[in-house]
């Protein structure tokens, strides 16, 4: 696009001129050149001025350019260019700029007279004039200075624009009511190159010789944009957008560009191009758009949150109803349509579903009514227990039904909220905890009962136990009176059998001999199991006492030795014995201790066939006990009886036919008088392998 920039003010002198020199060399029409001139020395003086010179096409003059002048002032002063005789006409043919009186043209009086200067080359005819409404009478320097500049330019563009077809050119009425047009409007030629435009459109594609690098930068770009969004529309009616830049603001502008071709009957086809900002429509639509978004995204986000609240209210076990003002159901979870809507499956439910449904629900509303009665209009909260049915197997639901008021903002009740709570397993944990307490009160009553009897038992017992009592010290007194009673003729008789032996009633023949000493022997053994009974039921009705004193155990075994001297001969066995060098004295029942060591030494002795028989005797420091251990190499005993010997009259073998004599009482004199010294009698024996016995009792003994 050619076209020279917009003048600059005029006040810089050598500056100005040089741009309008530019200036004017760059104007590709006559028209261009007068306007140029015409303005600048308008601006510079603030005064009228116009350039008259050939019109269009017709042959009459007209005014190129104009400025300060109405149309009809612009056409006297071409009439009085054209008109023989006239003061103007004289300048065509007379070089030189000239004074004229402020009424010299008729229909143009310029207050304070004008000068007219004839504008065209040297030495030939004026090809226009150029009136400026400056008082004379001398020339101004630069009206001159214009004159001279641009006369050959002036002249050379009107030849060439008497022979180029003519480019129209608003006039300047025209001019003026496109520029107060507030979108931005241009007309081009067909081949884009701009003609005329408006201030509104020069602010956006034109910029002077000394607009900022930026300001350039995006005219340019404008202009590029401009021409190729042009070039789609082609020379036909058409509509489209384009982005420009804001060359004040480096702001995206959009606009529709609206272009109409107009065919000039005598030149060439220009266009006029209307911009139409669309930038604050499209603002606006863009945040129509985005509030349409966002009315879509809070939608989406409502929808969401009801499906979310569904979800929540159906994940509750509890059923819940939403109901407006009026009592009609809005909403309701999975587990109220279970009790209040008819089921949606195919062949679901049946005539009694649907009539408990319906009983459900007409229970469901008399409670609402209820809450929304006039009496409740201040209550906020409803509470109450229902029986519904299940519709599907008719049981009974026990409910307890809650129901809250939701008030809007002003107050107003916008709907209401049920939530029921099923009864029956309180219920039945009532039932249960009833049951729990009859159950335990008759286990109370028995237990009472029970307690009673154990009562009255335990003191049968106790005086059982008294009994018991007295009968064993009633035996053992028995027992004792019966021994001492005994013993005392079985002495005598022993006495009188042991003298008839030694022959105090003279000799006797070997078969009386033998049948007394049988006598004699039985009677021992008979006062032998009188003696221990009579020791058992001592111990037992605690008449046989401690006698503590000190002594020493060797002797105490020496004396054992000696007493069973007899036995020992006659069985031909070992007797051996081993006492600890450091045998401490002792302080206890010396004749208890003698008398256990004797019964164990007797039976070691009587169950020993052959081998031998070991005492030892030791004093075990840490325990502070004393052991004498009695040990055999005879028939031993088994495991299982070794406890059963111990017992009053047990035997290991207590048959008729047994081969040992004994009256199985030995062993528990011993164990009893051993526990009487706080010891005890140990056994390690087996069949076969021997046996040994062991006392072991403290080495000080307490009284008890
Ligand atoms: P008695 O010897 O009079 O039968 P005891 O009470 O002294 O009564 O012994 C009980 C039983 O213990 C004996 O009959 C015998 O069977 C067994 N017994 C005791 N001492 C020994 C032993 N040293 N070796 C094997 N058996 C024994």
């Amino acid at each position: 696009m050619a076209s020279p920039a917009p003048l600059p003010p005029a006040e810089a002198d050598p500056g100005a001129r040089l741009v309008l020199a530019e200036h004017l060399l760059a104007c590709e029409s006559a028209v261009a050149c007068a306007r140029a001139v015409v303005e600048w020395l308008a601006r510079r003086h603030g005064v009228p001025a116009a350039c008259v010179g050939p019109g269009d096409g017709a042959g009459a003059s007209a005014c190129l350019a104009s400025e300060g002048l109405t149309g009809a002032q612009q056409a006297a002063l071409a009439r009085a260019w054209d008109a023989q005789g006239s003061p103007l006409a004289g300048f065509r043919n007379r070089p030189g700029a000239r004074g004229l009186a402020a009424d010299a043209v008729e229909g143009a009086v310029m207050p304070g007279g004008f000068f007219a200067v004839p504008l065209g080359r040297a030495g030939a005819p004026a090809a226009a004039l150029l009136v400026v409404g400056l008082p004379g009478p001398a020339v101004p320097e630069d009206v001159a200075w214009v004159a001279s500049c641009a006369g050959p330019l002036l002249a050379r563009q009107l030849a060439s624009d008497a022979r180029a077809p003519r480019r129209p050119e608003p006039d300047r009425l025209l001019r003026r009511v496109i520029n107060a047009v507030s979108d931005p409007v241009l007309l081009t030629d067909t081949d884009g190159t701009l003609l005329f435009a408006n201030a509104r459109a020069e602010a956006l594609l034109v910029a002077g010789p000394d607009a900022s690098p930026g300001r350039t930068r995006a005219v340019e770009l404008n202009q590029r944009l401009f021409r190729e969004t042009l070039a789609q529309g082609g020379t036909s009616v058409h509509r489209r957008e384009v982005s420009l830049v804001d060359p004040l603001e480096g702001m995206d502008l959009l606009f529709e560009l609206a272009t109409t071709p107009v065919l000039a009957p005598d030149g060439p086809s220009v266009v006029v191009s209307v911009l139409r900002n669309l930038t604050d429509l499209g603002r606006a639509t863009q945040a129509l758009g985005e509030s349409y978004r966002q009315l879509r995204a809070t939608e989406r986000e409502a929808r969401s949150e009801r499906h979310r609240l569904d979800r929540v209210l159906d994940s509750v076990a509890d059923p819940i109803i939403l109901t407006d003002p009026a009592g009609g159901m809005v909403m309701m979870n999975d587990p109220a349509e279970r009790l209040f809507a008819w089921p949606h499956e195919e062949g679901a439910g049946g005539e009694a579903t649907l009539r408990r449904v319906r009983a459900n629900d007409a229970l469901f509303a008399s409670f609402l009514t209820n809450l929304l009665g006039p009496v409740n209009a201040g209550v906020s909260r409803w509470k109450s227990q229902l029986t519904l049915d299940d519709p599907a197997t008719g049981a009974p639901v026990p409910m307890e039904a809650m129901a809250n008021k939701v008030l809007g903002d002003g107050g107003e009740l916008t709907g209401i909220v049920t939530v029921f709570h099923d009864r029956t397993e309180v219920l039945e944990r009532a039932r249960l905890l009833e049951r729990v307490k009859e159950v335990s009160s008759e286990l109370e009553a028995r237990v009472q009962s029970a307690t009673a009897e154990l009562a009255e038992q335990n003191e049968l017992l106790r005086r059982q136990a008294i009994q018991l009592e007295q009968a064993s010290a009633a035996k053992s007194q028995f027992l004792a009176n019966m021994s001492h009673e005994f013993r005392t003729p079985l002495n005598a008789i022993l006495g009188y059998t042991n003298m008839l032996l030694q022959g105090v009633s003279g000799e006797m023949t070997p078969p009386q001999r033998r049948n007394l000493t049988r006598i004699d022997s039985n009677g021992r053994h008979l006062l032998e199991v009188i003696n221990e009974i009579l020791d058992i039921t001592r111990i037992e009705a605690g008449r046989m006492p401690l006698h503590l004193s000190d002594f020493g155990i060797p002797e105490l075994i020496q004396e054992v030795m000696a007493e069973m001297d007899p036995i020992i001969a006659r069985s031909k066995l070992t007797v051996e014995t081993r006492l600890d060098e450091g045998l401490p004295g002792v302080w206890s029942d010396r004749q208890k201790v003698k008398q256990i060591v004797l019964n164990l030494l007797s039976n070691a002795l009587k169950f020993t066939h052959e081998g031998g028989v070991h005492i030892a005797a030791e004093y075990q420091n840490a325990t502070g006990t004393v052991a004498i251990s009695v040990k055999d190499t005879g028939i031993g005993i088994d495991v299982s009886n070794q406890e059963k010997i111990f017992e009053d009259f047990q035997q290991v073998d207590s048959s008729p036919t047994r081969a040992y004599g004994g009256t199985g009482l030995g062993l528990s004199i011993c164990r009893r008088l051993a526990e009487m010294l706080g010891g005890r009698v140990s056994l390690q024996s087996a069949p076969g392998q021997g046996s040994t016995f062991t006392l072991h009792f403290p080495r000080r003994a307490r009284r008890t």
